[in-house]
């Protein structure tokens, strides 16, 4: 009873969830490591700031002021995962090895997998990813083509024993994913699906307001022959995307390095029997910089037997030197094609594939050059084929025959979003900045003579319209911690990264003047709808 007393009783029509007096914030701000922004140190000022709280090693809670945070992001997600149709579950964490050892995941997972045994001694796992379970799922409850296409998904903790934790949450070893998987029937619907999940997901990213860059990248484990990352490209990134500033072509340099050379691209081509899926034959197809493969074209050079179709995908590097080195097959080059004859290519093909790197020509347009950059994977999007359909049986009867259920999956680091956007959009000083859709509060009102006038400042800010809508709303902190000096909150402002601070102090009690205090991420300059803010009381 004492400590609620001492809460200021003229802030009754304050939500409690909005005041600061409320909120466990750490009290001690000081920091060992100092206060430039490198990754060490977001991490350090969320932690000082009160954002999360290590417990071990890649192992956080989400204070409240992260979770206000995560919930505004998640929001964002789930709007643009229902405007494709998706369809919010979900699926447990802990899991039974049965289906993971049918799509061989158990075997060669290795130790990045979280084991553990219950009472009986029968073994289990925290799912690091959900593909087996929700197959499971599909497979028991679907019942005809009529019922696809479908599309599922959760934002769940995910948990994954990675070898070197690092940076608080851009690298966890339990953190926050979206993952959703698509299920269609056919292959063309399949790749639709993925085309619009890529806009999607650019729709979120625009929204969460970060910029990004897409970059064509390996299958990792997950498998499959198409899939793209979403990057924040940022110095302390592990990544490094190679992108081309005349085309925008960008890769991963996982993918990069094997389609690329410094004269042309690689593609494997695949002939697929269509009533089982298996490989019948593959040959290495290799296209001077600036051409796409054309199917059309390869099927020409290499006619297509009843019940077989054609695959294509850009080579990796140990694919394209595999291939190149056996020439177990003809090579169907830019010749056979009909392209235009490129003595270099066949040179290229004869062994001069090289790690591309910055300051090769592009091979997607031959006029630009690439460049390197470092970025976080912040997304990534799979189209997976048969896979997991075909190791658990899920099929489906259409036109007749029975298929492999095509598939897709998809996901977004959650907690990952969440550090890496503090990372890209604080700058080198003592305080955290955040894009302002996902800033935890929009804005902080900092009384420092007396609360009496709050009250009317709060109602005030929550009708202020911007774009149709009230933005204010639910979305000012008040600092009402009136035992703190003037200093130490004006200086926590600064630290939790409030966008907006109005400051109501002498200047308010004498002339109703509010100091308005912004702190906007480098990219974005005053919001023209900030201007238009009028508050006199
Ligand atoms: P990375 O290459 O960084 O290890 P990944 O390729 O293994 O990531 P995916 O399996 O593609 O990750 O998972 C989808 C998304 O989940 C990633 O794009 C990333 O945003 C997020 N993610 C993956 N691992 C972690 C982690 N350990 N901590 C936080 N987020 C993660
Ligand atoms: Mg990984
Ligand atoms: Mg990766
Ligand atoms: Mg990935």
């Amino acid at each position: 009873a004492a400590s609620i007393t001492q809460r200021s009783s003229t802030l009754a029509e304050v939500p409690q969830s909005s005041r600061l007096s409320w909120m466990l914030l750490p009290t001690k701000k000081s920091t060992k490591r100092g206060d430039t922004c490198s990754v060490a140190t977001t991490t350090d000022m969320l932690t000082k700031a009160g954002y999360i709280h290590q417990s071990s090693a890649g192992i956080y809670t989400l204070m409240p002021l992260a979770q206000r945070a995560m919930d505004k992001i998640e929001r964002i997600i789930d709007d643009e995962m229902q405007s494709v149709g998706g369809q919010k579950l979900a699926m447990p964490t802990l899991l039974t090895p049965d289906n993971w050892i049918k799509t061989g995941r158990w075997q060669t997972t290795g130790d990045e997998l979280f084991t553990l045994h219950d009472r009986k001694q029968s073994a289990m796992l925290l799912g690091p990813t959900h593909e087996e379970e929700v197959t499971a799922i599909v497979k028991t409850m679907v019942r005809s083509f009529r019922e696809y296409p479908l599309r599922l998904y959760q934002t769940t903790r995910k948990f994954r024993d990675e070898a070197r934790p690092r940076a608080g949450l851009l690298r966890g070893r339990e953190f926050v994913m979206k993952d959703m998987y698509s299920f269609d029937v056919t292959r063309d619907q399949a790749i639709e699906t993925f085309g619009a999940l890529e806009r999607a997901y650019r729709r979120c990213f625009d929204r969460i307001g970060v910029p990004y860059a897409v970059a064509d990248a390996d299958s990792g484990n997950i498998g499959g022959s198409l899939s793209k990352e979403f990057h924040f490209v940022h110095g302390s990134g592990e990544d490094t995307v190679l992108a081309c500033q005349s085309c925008g072509y960008a890769a991963n340099e996982e993918r990069a390095r094997g389609s690329c050379s410094a004269h042309g691209a690689a593609y494997l081509a695949t002939v697929v029997d269509a009533a089982s899926g298996s490989r019948v034959a593959q040959r290495l197809v290799v296209v001077p910089a600036g051409h796409e493969p054309s199917a059309l074209k390869i099927r020409q050079a290499w006619p297509l037997e009843p019940g077989h179709r054609l695959e294509l995908a850009p080579a990796n590097v140990q694919e394209t030197q595999r291939a190149a080195a056996d020439m177990l097959e003809p090579l169907v080059d830019a010749c056979a094609l009909g392209l235009p004859e490129s003595p270099s290519v066949s040179a290229s093909v004869a062994g001069d594939w090289h790690v591309a790197q910055a300051g090769d020509s592009c091979t997607r347009c031959a006029s630009g050059v690439l460049t390197a950059q470092r970025a976080i994977e912040v997304g990534h999007i799979f189209y997976l084929g048969d896979k997991y359909s075909r190791s658990m049986d899920l099929t489906v009867l259409h036109q007749g025959a029975r298929h492999y259920v095509q598939r897709g999956c998809f996901g977004i680091g959650i907690s990952r979003v969440l550090q890496a956007a503090a990372e890209c959009c604080s700058s080198s000083d003592a305080g955290l900045r955040w894009p302002l859709a996902i800033a935890p509060f929009l804005a902080a009102i900092v009384p420092l003579a007396g609360t009496s006038h709050v009250p009317q400042v709060y109602k005030k800010l929550a009708q202020v319209v911007v774009g149709g809508k009230c933005v204010f709303e639910n979305n000012v902190a008040v600092d009402d911690r009136e035992y703190l000096s003037p200093g130490f909150r004006l200086h926590d402002a600064q630290l939790l990264g409030f966008p907006l601070t109005l400051v109501l102090g002498r200047a308010f009690a004498a002339a109703s003047e509010v100091e308005v205090q912004l702190r906007l991420p480098p990219t974005l300059s005053l919001p023209r709808a900030a201007a238009g803010i009028e508050l006199t009381c």
